[in-house]
């Protein structure tokens, strides 16, 4: 099928076309099925960390050290064609592949059969300082085409980063657990029991398990972590 509004689309930042090949796709605003199937994913995940385990359905380190969360849940692989697109979406500021890269997630989340739905959404808060110099979170703005296709509350608001954490990638394990501590707060009370973190890209995990120690100790019973892609 071919669109006529393609300009008007492009012009407008709802590009129809497909994030990694650029041609148009049978759903307009969504990887075409080719590229779709070539996105590595992992087939048989932790299911607390979301780490690759070759049998079983727990690693060994969570099985020994659980994480502060319920189930890290990933879309995809971060490697490429993906890790391409997540880049210039951030860096470049492309935000119509929030929308593309959104549904990867929510695809993913639907596969899932009997699940218990949190009753939030919370992104992983930007610092300001960091949100000024980008001019958007891009937590946020694939938080927000997932609550709304899964009819899900999206809280940007609660949730605070206030301390500018210097890039975990430069610091050795022990900085980077002292470069987050109490990174995140709250700006307000919250009264949810069940919530999902969202972000872009999950490393080492340890950002995402700050923010759900945080929401734990202010009541949070069940905090998952939703990403689009996992680094491995
Ligand atoms: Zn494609
Ligand atoms: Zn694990």
């Amino acid at each position: 099928m071919v669109y006529n509004c393609t300009l008007f689309n492009l012009l407008f930042g709802y590009a129809p076309l497909c994030p990694a090949c650029s041609q148009v796709t049978d759903k307009p605003r969504h990887f075409c099925p080719a590229c779709r199937n070539s996105l590595a994913t992992i087939s048989n995940p932790c299911k607390k960390c979301g780490l690759p385990i070759p049998q079983g359905s727990h690693c060994g380190r969570c099985l020994t050290h659980p994480p502060p969360f319920e189930a890290l849940i990933s879309a995809c692989v971060y490697q490429f064609p993906l890790s391409p697109i997540i880049q210039q979406f951030k860096f470049s500021a492309r935000l119509y592949f929030a929308y593309p890269l959104s549904q990867l997630l929510a695809d993913r989340l639907l596969q899932d059969s009997g699940r218990t739905w949190p009753e939030c959404i919370i992104p992983v808060p930007l610092h300001n300082a960091r949100q000024r110099q980008r001019g958007f979170n891009q937590a946020v703005e694939l938080a927000r085409p997932v609550a709304k296709r899964l009819n899900i509350a999206l809280d940007h608001g609660s949730c605070t980063r206030h301390k500018h954490t210097r890039q975990q990638a430069s610091l050795k394990r022990s900085q980077r657990q002292a470069n987050l501590h109490k990174a995140f707060s709250l700006r307000r009370a919250i009264s949810y029991r069940h919530v999902a973190i969202i972000d872009d890209v999950v490393t080492t995990a340890n950002t995402v398990a700050a923010m759900a120690e945080m929401l734990r100790s202010h009541g949070v019973e069940t905090v998952e972590i939703w990403c689009i892609a996992r680094a491995l």
